[in-house]
């Protein structure tokens, strides 16, 4: 089979330049004699891949020095508990908004070590908007505010940071990090699994500003302190090396391909693509309106699962896979992270509307 457009939530499709510089560096790394799989992390030249990931990401986010930048494990899930324990110090507090699946875990999670205040939920709609905030709503006695940026199942996003108080804004970017440009300053945290934007499962990146990163409550495990691996450059114990490579790889492609800017521009067509044509279509309609559309996740239905089946098929025999939506929204999803280019976008446009066409 040749190469498919492939539309998953993640793992997801990565740039096929990076896949191929990775495939020539498989088995000898710059002379290294070996894989990056097979190099210590000790070693000078595994410091010099992760230095360099590092790097790349400061430079295409303009992270700022008071942030410090972790290459983690166990996925955005484990950030879940280690943002309460590390961060719910203080005033044992947290507000959070619920916008969706992935913000009810990090609630339900947060509720063994703290106070939750869901200040506003979407649940009522199926998740499918963002909540009006007020900064009222947000009372100073708490240590942070948790939001997620994008949610990957529901297709939202928000569009505009809320006032929040001063507080620090923690945030799930797992599915829209390096889509568009953003202020890092603007929050206290960020963190994401690589799995969407960023390269292979793995690998979770937070980065964080350094004043927050303080004392954890004390029964926390060594492993979930932010400290252990701030102070040991992500290596307190072996980190996931390969993964990190491939982040790193992912990042430099960014940044020659006019960085995270040129990215969001060409993000926004193709978002533009599909939901200009699901606006006009007859028989598919998309389930999130206006500026909360997610730019990376793009649900839509046809009201008739039969047909959303029969759709789901057609458009594989075309090479275009995995648009099966979640089982709690139905229909389809195309999530069209960084690396899925514009044709990818009309081609999956192009098949809509020959289906269209021959099921009247
Ligand atoms: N948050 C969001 C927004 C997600 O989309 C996901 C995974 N799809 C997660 C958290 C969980 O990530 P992980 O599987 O890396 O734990």
């Amino acid at each position: 089979m040749d190469r498919v457009y492939n539309f998953s939530a993640g793992p997801a499709c990565l740039p096929v330049e990076v896949l191929n510089r990775a495939s020539k560096e498989l088995v000898n790394y710059e002379d290294a004699g070996m894989s990056v799989m097979e190099m210590s992390h000790r070693s000078g030249s595994y410091q010099a891949i992760i230095d360099n990931a590092e790097s790349k990401l400061r430079k295409i986010m303009g992270i700022p020095d008071n942030y410090k930048v972790l290459f983690l494990q166990g996925g955005a899930s484990t950030q879940f508990a280690m943002i309460p324990l590390n961060l719910m110090t203080n005033h044992k507090k947290a507000h959070f908004v619920n916008t969706g699946a992935w913000s009810k875990k990090a609630i339900a999670e947060a509720k063994k070590y703290g106070d939750v205040n869901v200040v506003a939920s979407s649940e009522d709609k199926t998740f499918g908007y963002i909540p009006d905030l007020d900064s009222d709503m947000f009372d100073k006695n708490a240590d942070y505010v948790h939001i997620t940026s994008n949610n990957t199942i529901y297709g939202t996003r928000f569009s505009k940071l809320p006032e929040v108080n001063g507080l620090p804004i923690i945030s799930d970017m797992s599915s829209c990090i390096l889509s568009e440009v953003i202020n890092v300053a603007d929050y206290g945290m960020i963190y994401a699994g690589a799995q969407k934007n960023i390269g292979p499962a793995g690998v979770t990146i937070v980065i964080i500003r350094e004043d927050l990163i303080g004392e954890a409550v004390e029964f926390t495990p060594t492993m979930l302190k932010y400290k252990t691996h701030a102070d040991t450059g992500s290596m307190f114990n072996t980190p996931p090396t390969y993964s990190i490579y491939m982040a790193g790889l992912v990042f430099e492609w960014i940044d020659q391909n006019g960085g995270v800017a040129a990215m969001q521009k060409i993000n926004e067509k193709k978002a533009a693509i599909l939901y200009d044509y699901l606006d006009a279509s007859d028989m598919f309609s998309a389930t999130v309106d206006g500026v909360d559309r997610s730019l990376m996740n793009i649900p839509f239905v046809t009201g008739d699962a039969d047909l959303d089946a029969k759709f789901i098929a057609e458009a594989a025999s075309n090479g275009l896979m995995t648009l099966k939506g979640h089982r709690s929204v139905g229909g389809m999803r195309a999530s069209i992270y960084n690396a899925m280019p514009v044709a990818g976008v009309q081609k999956l446009v192009d098949v809509m509307k020959a289906f269209e066409a021959k099921n009247k």
